[in-house]
């Protein structure tokens, strides 16, 4: 399932604490982050977007669309911006502009034409105008670069980076959407949350000092963020705690790595109690581990099995537990 980063922003967005997980543009640089989700993951997992998009493909987070963005065919600068262009020469050199036609004489011209020293005159038979509103008109645009006044501009897009001006069809397209908590989610959070809470109390009553979320420092002074540590000063034990939906490989590597770095004995909770792989044989076997299985009621137990493709519920390879001498309590 998850780090401890991403359950905790499970957890806020549960608890609402957030109200949902917003894209923030930079307007100078067009840059996309996700400033709720960022404060809430560990550096250590995946950037924000990639998080985000996994939570929404397993149905845990739902989205709603907040904009779209261009990407530079160019340069893969995002954010490209609106521009109108010359559909002449195509540059984006163009202003916006009032035509005006006489309709005695049929002489047309820009504001420039007709209005001199202020006063309103028709340059073609000379005769005097109150004002332009005697005037037909209608908007145009003159191009700075070639001169030419049209009607209609191209529309275009720009590149704030490397300032390439090119067809909206010749950029890549990214939707920003917000995040919010679907059902599935919420029921997926408070059932991790549940059975990280009945792991740490198992550990509690063993009179560790146990802490949830928390970080353990390796030999290389660095802090890994687990989901439960526990620790019984007198003995020396240290005991680190994973709890996932379905565990899979990745997840025991992860573990078992932090557990050597910190000499700690690991838990591996499952709450599917199920632990996914084709490989995993070796390392359910490690000394250093213990799998447990968390029940919906939050009681621990040795029951789980080992399946080789979480999609397909049945084709498991083999019942491990059975072969462990359950451990007192
Ligand atoms: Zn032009
Ligand atoms: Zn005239
Ligand atoms: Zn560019």
């Amino acid at each position: 399932m998850a780090s401890p980063g991403i359950v905790r922003l499970m957890a806020d967005l549960w608890k609402d604490e957030v109200d949902g997980i917003h894209p923030i543009v930079d307007i100078d640089t067009g840059e996309v982050t996700y400033p709720e989700a960022n404060a809430r993951l560990d550096e250590r997992d995946d950037s924000a977007f990639e998080v985000l998009e996994t939570l929404a493909e397993q149905n845990r987070l739902h989205r709603e669309f907040q904009e779209k963005q261009y990407i530079c065919p160019q340069c893969t600068a995002k954010g490209m911006q609106y521009t109108s262009a010359c559909p002449s020469c195509g540059s984006p050199e163009t202003t916006r502009t009032e035509r005006y036609r006489h309709t005695a004489c049929g002489h047309e011209g820009l504001h420039d034409q007709f209005v001199d020293d202020e006063e309103v005159v028709c340059q073609e038979c000379e005769i005097s105008l109150n004002s332009l509103e005697q005037l037909e008109s209608d908007t145009a645009h003159v191009c700075n670069n070639c001169d030419v006044i049209f009607q209609t501009p191209d529309h275009r897009l720009r590149c704030r980076d490397c300032h390439l001006v090119t067809h909206p069809m010749q950029s890549t397209e990214r939707i920003l959407y917000q995040y919010y908590l679907t059902p599935q989610g919420e029921e997926w959070i408070e059932e991790q949350l549940t059975a990280r809470q009945a792991v740490a109390e198992t550990l509690q009553n063993r009179t560790l000092q146990t802490d949830i979320d928390t970080t353990v420092t390796n030999g290389s002074d660095n802090d890994i963020p687990v989901h439960i540590s526990a620790y019984d000063e007198l003995l020396n034990d240290h005991i680190i705690a994973a709890v996932h939906e379905q565990p899979d490989e990745s997840a025991i590597t992860n573990l078992l790595r932090t557990a050597a770095d910190v000499d700690a004995q690991a838990i591996l909770a499952t709450t599917s109690g199920t632990v996914v792989g084709e490989d995993v044989d070796q390392l359910v076997t490690n000394d250093r581990l213990t799998i447990l299985q968390v029940t919906a009621g939050g009681t621990l137990n040795h029951d789980y099995e080992v399946v080789a493709d979480p999609t397909t519920h049945n084709s498991f390879v083999g019942r491990i537990a059975s072969i462990f001498e359950p451990q007192n309590g």
